[in-house]
């Protein structure tokens, strides 16, 4: 691998990018046992659990914190996340320098940006439909965004992105798999040849793979090459939405630029805490993708006996797109009756789709009886 393909990618003014360096950064390997040098409040804060006069002190109520194994909130936390990213860079067989923790995936796609896209110069390519981020983090960058959509079948126009390519210098060219909203996997072999023809960073946001079979994710590829990177969240199976935690995967040339480029203390100390914890109960992680793998496929097989429902297209993740013969009235008929679910009739190839996450078996039961009991 040569890292100079990789450098080409880089905004120029960050390639001599001097980054932050944190109180805790400076310290280093030495073990200290006062800590004066990073302003937090040497008294523990109002809540929480703290070390104070050598002694474990709680303050306020807050649940869980007379447990010794809360964390001291105040104190900044590791922010490198080291040893968790070690643990993280297990699951898909990369090493701890291939991975880099965020605050969600959302943190990662801003990065991206961050990292190659000069505002007003630079642009991206996208092929709708897929998840809105993309096109948003980029007008918020003043990147433009070219759109190749997606063919009938929801696969990727590759001769078409390509020429896109060529023709505007995109830097960035997003491939979600499987996508969101429509379900499919995209075949590896189908984005590792635009990685191989795309002379720029083939992002793959990986955002659902642990619902895709067993060898669908792109996480080693993506570790030993020049122009690609891998997005996963914890936030989708794992079930961890509400601590905002996410990884990207790439070579160590681009986590070390990211590491430097993200703000300093991006994982909070009660999400790395939890994380640790998850990582732990891989058996629960298991055990809950092949229930709701299993969930999703009686609900595909309830839908299609549904009369308003045209078609349920086939998905790799934990949701549906499901046409509708008129999507409006469903979603705002399913909305009255207390059900919510995502319209997604104005998305290119979409009309008349929604998008259904697969739920409970009483709730997947509910949405069919309702849907069963409409009538336009
Ligand atoms: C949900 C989702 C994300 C966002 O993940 P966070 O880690 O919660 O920010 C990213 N990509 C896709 C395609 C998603 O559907």
């Amino acid at each position: 691998m040569t890292n100079s393909t990789t450098l080409k990618y880089i905004r120029p003014h960050l390639q001599s990018l001097k980054p932050y360096s944190t109180a805790r950064d400076e310290l280093g390997q030495v073990k200290g046992e006062i800590f004066l040098d990073a302003n937090e409040n040497s008294l523990g804060g109002v809540i929480g659990r703290a070390v104070v006069n050598g002694r474990n002190i709680i303050t306020g109520e807050i649940h869980g914190a007379d447990d010794s194994n809360f964390p001291d909130l105040s104190r900044y936390p590791d922010p490198h996340s080291t040893e968790l990213c070690t643990s993280v860079s297990r699951l898909p067989g990369v090493k701890p320098d291939n991975v880099l923790l965020t605050n969600g995936s959302d943190e990662a796609i801003d990065l991206l940006f961050k990292a190659f896209c000069e505002p007003g110069k630079d642009s991206i390519i996208i092929c709708p439909p897929t998840y809105g981020m993309y096109a948003v983090t980029a007008d918020i960058y003043n990147v433009a965004t070219h759109k190749v959509p997606l063919q009938s079948d929801f696969t990727f126009d590759t001769e078409t992105v390509l020429a896109q390519a060529k023709r505007s210098g995109a830097k960035l060219l997003f491939v979600c798999s499987p996508n969101n909203p429509t379900g499919n996997l995209v075949p590896k072999n189908e984005i590792l040849e635009l990685q191989q023809q795309f002379d720029g960073i083939v992002v793959v946001d990986e955002a659902y793979i642990d619902f895709a079979p067993p060898g669908s994710s792109l996480a080693q590829d993506a570790a030993n090459c020049n122009n690609m990177l891998v997005l996963q969240t914890f936030s989708k199976a794992w079930g961890l939405a509400g601590a905002r935690l996410g990884k990207v995967i790439g070579n160590p040339l681009i986590i070390k630029l990211f590491s430097a480029i993200k703000a300093p203390y991006n994982v909070n100390c009660l999400s790395q805490q939890i994380l640790e914890q998850a990582l732990e109960r891989t058996d629960e992680l298991k055990r809950q993708i092949n229930d709701l793998n299993r969930l999703r496929e009686e609900l595909v097989s309830s839908l299609k006996q549904v009369p308003c429902c045209e078609t349920v297209y086939p998905s790799s993740a934990n949701y549906l797109l499901v046409r509708f013969k008129d999507g409006n009235k469903v979603f705002n008929f399913l909305r009255s009756q207390g059900i919510i679910v995502r319209n997604r009739h104005n998305e290119p190839l979409c009309e008349n789709c929604l998008r259904i996450t697969v739920g409970s078996d009483f709730e997947n039961k509910k949405l069919v009886a309702f849907l069963n009991n409409f009538n336009e």
